[in-house]
């Protein structure tokens, strides 16, 4: 991580990474959630991450994709860094995963940086791989400004997280944070 230990600290300060008593989309507990759209908001927080993505891929890929919501700035920011497009990918209107809409123009010989916020399960980052390579293009690697998946999430493609976060979880009756009477945030 680049930005060191200072860029930590004012993550917590902006409350992107909270610390308390959790229930995750998953339904387990946990004391760590990173509310995104906390760092999203910030262009002083976003554009350093960005800068780290497209510095690790320079000179590999040749266009950008993110999946909406977060990854239209992202995409964008990453984009402008590298004099590059940046596109994203929407959900279909009919069926699973995603697809390029409005135009965007995406196919063989292109090689695409995917790029998302917070890496959990990695199902949205999953549908643009998809998307791109349902359009003949091919992924030339993924960055993440959070990898908060304790590295068990492979893509098969080049994986850069900008921050790597190791954020226990646990079934509801084993939560060690239960007892202690920590009032309960669901997410
Ligand atoms: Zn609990």
């Amino acid at each position: 991580m680049a930005e060191g230990e200072g860029f930590e600290a004012k993550l917590a300060e902006r409350g992107a990474i909270l610390r308390g008593h959790f229930q995750y989309a998953s339904g387990r507990h946990g004391e760590i959630y990173v509310e995104k759209f906390r760092i999203l908001q910030w262009p002083d927080l976003t554009e350093p991450f960005c800068r780290q993505m497209a510095d690790h891929f320079r000179g590999q890929v040749n266009l950008v994709a993110g999946p909406t919501t977060g990854g239209i700035i992202l995409s964008y920011e990453t984009a402008r860094h590298l004099g590059l497009r940046g596109i994203i990918a929407e959900r279909k209107d009919e069926g699973e995963g995603r697809e390029f809409k409005r135009g965007f123009e995406i196919g063989p010989g292109d090689r695409v940086l995917v790029v998302d916020d917070v890496l959990t399960t990695g199902g949205s980052i999953r549908d643009v791989i998809e998307a791109v390579r349902e359009r003949g293009a091919e992924v030339a690697g993924v960055g993440v400004l959070i990898d908060r998946s304790g590295g068990k999430v492979d893509f098969g493609v080049p994986l850069f997280a900008c921050m790597t976060l190791d954020i226990a979880s646990y079934a509801a009756a084993e939560c060690p944070i239960c007892p202690t009477g920590a009032p309960l945030v669901v997410t």
